[in-house]
């Protein structure tokens, strides 16, 4: 089996948002909520003001805590490594939307599951990339399989010196950052 990872080169993001806007519509996500968002951080002081941008997901983490937690295995993992939930088991009870410390997943209201990126496991059962991936212009998101190493984002990995977000608190994320743009001093 694969094991599914991202990476996200900053330096290649230009923040028009088209990952967002095909995520929500590829997933069905409500106006509300987001799957995956882009934040921009400015820096600097006027008028030496640059801006970072940084994509945002579900890191898919190995030591899943919203796994962990769920109290009826709704959340779990599959054995492509993603974490992915089980609709007919959730009971909306907050728990793993609690414990995330990527603040990654929402409550569906309409339909009262807990819902985050799937890393679009209906498009990976077609052979195709997340919607985020196939329609970024800038080539900012690599995905692919980090069990394969001659994959383009195990060689990106080789590659560049990479980071993953909060690493502190030891969820073992799977998705990776490369290029921080500006450099932070
Ligand atoms: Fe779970 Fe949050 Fe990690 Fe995603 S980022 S696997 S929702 S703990």
């Amino acid at each position: 089996m694969p094991k599914y990872a991202m990476v996200i080169d900053q330096s290649r993001c230009i923040g028009c948002m088209a990952c967002v806007v095909s995520c929500k519509r590829e997933n069905d996500v409500p106006p509300e909520h987001y799957r995956t968002r882009v934040i921009e951080m400015v820096q600097g002081t006027f008028p030496d003001l640059t801006t970072e941008m940084r994509s945002e997901l579900c890191n898919h983490c190995d030591n899943a805590p919203c796994v962990n937690i769920c109290p009826t295995g709704a959340s779990h993992h599959e054995e492509d490594g993603t974490v992915q939930i089980d609709r007919d088991k959730c009971v909306g009870c907050k728990a793993c939307i609690v414990s995330c410390p990527y603040n990654a997943r929402h409550i569906n209201e309409e339909h009262g599951y807990a819902d985050k990126c799937s890393f679009c496991q209906q498009r990976l059962a077609e052979g195709k990339k997340p919607a985020c991936v196939a329609t970024c212009i800038g080539g900012s998101r690599i995905f692919g399989d980090l069990d394969d190493p001659q994959s383009e984002i195990s060689i990106i990995l080789r590659k560049n010196s990479h980071r993953v977000l909060n690493k502190a608190v030891g969820t073992g994320p799977n998705v990776y950052y490369i290029n921080q743009y500006p450099k932070r001093a």
